[in-house]
């Protein structure tokens, strides 16, 4: 059973809808799919409706962008209450901060690149949550780069000079939100390096204190070694491990199943969550 626990639709800053990657998910012949965009649940009922036409099993998810010690940390949320007030209402503050952000950081393009904030939100879907891709879409139309790896590369890098931060919950804060809601709780490619910095092995210790469930040690952006240390460490503190690609369409070259979590952590997720996978 072929099993891929991260993705993201055009509810944020993947390229393709909620239904589209749900087909997608069938030809790369996965049979259950997380649909986890950025701070939002909007993508849910579109992704659910094709659940019986494409045979792929949805685990309705969500990545949180969080923040412990200035050090910018996802995490993955699965099968939590989508109307529970605690969590719509850090969704909905880091959506707010988020479209207040992009617009500073366009402010500040546009002296050097000229850029109009019309040109940023006509590729956001209603509701969507906007992030650095959808600038990055907008440089790559204007010419300036070729595609978003480039955009991030050069202008969209923390160390570009245009980066400027948004509001984030602290990661603490946001597990137990999650536990609240009945979500389970797995921290999302703690090693990329490409992302920033990133958390030390004493600070992963503190999360799994926290009410942290599982860690994302299979993802394209961690090499063998970092996969071998976090499954090492994560069997130490009793966590268990996923695998997932961080599918993105056409905006990241992370292919669907690219990596992969086994069917028995899949069984954890859905015997710890307060809503069922459906269509399993
Ligand atoms: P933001 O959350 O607005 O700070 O933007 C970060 C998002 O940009 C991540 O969730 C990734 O999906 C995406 N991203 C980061 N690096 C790249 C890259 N090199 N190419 C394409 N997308 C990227
Ligand atoms: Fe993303
Ligand atoms: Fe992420
Ligand atoms: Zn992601």
């Amino acid at each position: 059973m072929r099993i891929d626990l991260h993705t993201h639709s055009t509810a944020s800053d993947g390229t393709q809808d909620p239904a589209q990657v749900m087909h997608a998910a069938a030809q790369a012949g996965l049979a259950v799919v997380a649909l986890t965009d950025h701070d939002t649940t909007s993508g849910w009922d579109a992704a659910r409706r094709v659940v019986a036409q494409t045979g792929v099993a949805l685990v309705p998810g969500t990545e949180l962008s969080t923040q412990l010690g200035g050090i910018s940390v996802h995490l993955l949320s699965y099968l939590h209450d989508p109307d529970d007030p605690a969590l719509r209402d850090i969704f909905s503050r880091s959506q707010d901060s988020r479209a207040d952000r992009a617009a500073r950081m366009v402010d500040r393009i546009a002296r050097d690149y000229p850029l109009t904030w019309a040109e940023v939100s006509e590729g956001v879907e209603a509701g969507a949550t906007i992030g650095r891709p959808h600038i990055a879409d907008a440089l790559v139309a204007r010419g300036y780069v070729r595609d978003r790896d480039e955009a991030f590369r050069r202008i969209l890098h923390p160390q570009g000079g245009y980066y400027r931060t948004h509001w984030a919950p602290t990661t603490a804060a946001a597990i137990t939100a999650v536990r609240d809601a009945g979500g389970v709780p797995v921290l999302a490619h703690p090693w990329a390096m490409s992302r920033g910095a990133i958390i030390g092995r004493e600070q992963l210790v503190a999360l799994a204190d926290a009410g942290l469930a599982g860690v994302e040690a299979e993802h394209p952006d961690h090499d063998e070694a970092q996969r071998q240390q976090l499954r090492d460490l994560a069997g130490d503190l009793g966590l268990f491990v996923t695998g997932s690609s961080d599918y993105h369409g056409a905006g990241k070259v992370n292919r669907l199943g690219q990596c992969l979590t086994g069917p028995a952590v899949l069984q954890q997720i859905a015997e710890a969550g307060r809503l069922p996978v459906i269509g399993l």
